[in-house]
């Protein structure tokens, strides 16, 4: 297998950083809810919740669709719901990835009914090759073509979400 350098470390730190910053000018004056979804989102939520300027509380979710493998099972399993009430409060959900959009539309269903003041979506990447579900990402870092990829947070069967760059993940030698 091959790992091939996609978004550098730098790259990412000074999207984060502006990220943070418009985040910070959209929400001026208001508590938000930061809600990651495990288990990819947590290095750039942590990332993230450093570069806004804002009072914040942090929860997590946890999802999974995607099995030991590299494509998508569209079958979204919640297995970790959120310890506290979000009514009333305003909620930014942190993705890693949009892929398929499954995962996302599983969670606005799931927050759906929960009478928070707002919820907004926060994802890292997004790959629209293969958007299946009509989502709307209202906070993006970098938008990428269709690959498999792993790194900051995201994983191979488990594996390199240490990396702190995104890399490319293929079965090439
Ligand atoms: P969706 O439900 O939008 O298809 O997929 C969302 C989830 O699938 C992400 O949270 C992520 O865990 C996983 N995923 C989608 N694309 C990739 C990818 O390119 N690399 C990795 N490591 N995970 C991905």
């Amino acid at each position: 297998m091959a790992i091939k350098e996609y978004l550098s470390e730098e790259k990412i730190k000074q999207r984060v950083e502006e990220l943070g910053a418009e985040i910070s000018k959209d929400y001026a004056g208001e508590e938000v809810v930061v809600v990651g979804v495990l288990n990819g989102s947590f290095i750039f939520m942590a990332d993230l919740v450093r570069q806004m300027d804002l009072p914040v509380k942090m929860e997590f979710l946890g999802a999974s669709s995607y099995g030991e493998g590299t494509t998508s099972s569209g079958n979204v399993k919640i297995h970790l719901d959120l310890r506290k009430d979000i009514s009333n409060h305003h909620v930014l959900l942190v993705e890693d990835i949009v892929d398929t959009g499954n995962t996302i539309k599983a969670l606005q269903a799931l927050l759906s009914n929960r009478n928070a003041k707002s919820v907004k979506v926060c994802s890292f990447l997004f790959k629209p090759a293969r958007l299946e579900q009509d989502v709307k990402i209202d906070y993006l870092a970098f938008e990428i073509e269709d690959h498999f990829v792993i790194g900051y947070g995201l994983d191979y069967a488990g594996r390199y979400r240490e990396l702190p760059y995104v890399g490319i993940w293929s079965e090439d030698k």
